[in-house]
């Protein structure tokens, strides 16, 4: 029954993963989230993310931005990126996850989501059929109350720690460091 809310991997960061290995088991792209998965929420990106996307690209994987924010958080966003994207996705809903992979021309076996919510992003990366990597979600400051929402998704990785079954369906990939589960 939990199994729908299940990560193929749980990474600590988006940082730690190694594209060239995603490449190599036969991906040919990755639809990130933006808030909280790239960037604390709100926030413009990075010179680390600028960087990140170069990197993933040099791999030949392409890249698409898949996020419930609007087009102006996006177009900010993406002005030193050179991406594609899907705003106003309404995750989990199906419909944003395939309008990506038109998009990118590629089919679900052949692309990896990345994301940082449990019932928005994993959801429906699952419920598409789309391998996918939960990250660490990154905040600005320590939050004291966390709120209903990541208490529960905490109760769901109790269960997933647990689940060899469904624990690193993706094999080795990361540069050094390990998984958090
Ligand atoms: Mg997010």
């Amino acid at each position: 029954m939990l199994k729908i809310f299940y990560p193929w991997e749980y990474a600590p960061s988006v940082f730690v993963i190694d594209y060239g290995k995603i490449f190599a088991k036969g991906y040919r792209a990755v639809i990130f989230d933006i808030d909280m998965t790239l960037v604390p929420h709100g926030y413009d990106a990075t010179p680390e993310v600028e960087k990140l996307f170069e990197t993933v690209h040099a791999t030949g994987l392409k890249t698409i931005l898949l996020t419930n924010n609007d087009e102006e958080r996006v177009k900010s966003f993406i002005k030193n990126i050179d991406t594609e994207y899907v705003c106003d996705a309404e995750k989990p809903n199906r419909d944003g996850y395939l309008k990506a992979l038109e998009i990118l021309h590629v089919s679900k076996d052949k692309a990896i989501y990345i994301g940082d919510q449990i019932f928005t992003d994993i959801y429906g990366a699952n419920k598409v059929g789309i391998a996918n990597i939960l990250v660490k979600y990154v905040t600005a400051h320590e939050e004291k109350n966390i709120g209903i929402r990541r208490n529960l998704e905490n109760i769901i990785l109790k269960f997933y720690a647990r689940s060899r079954l469904y624990r690193n369906r993706l094999g080795d990939i990361y540069l050094t460091e390990g998984a958090i589960v």
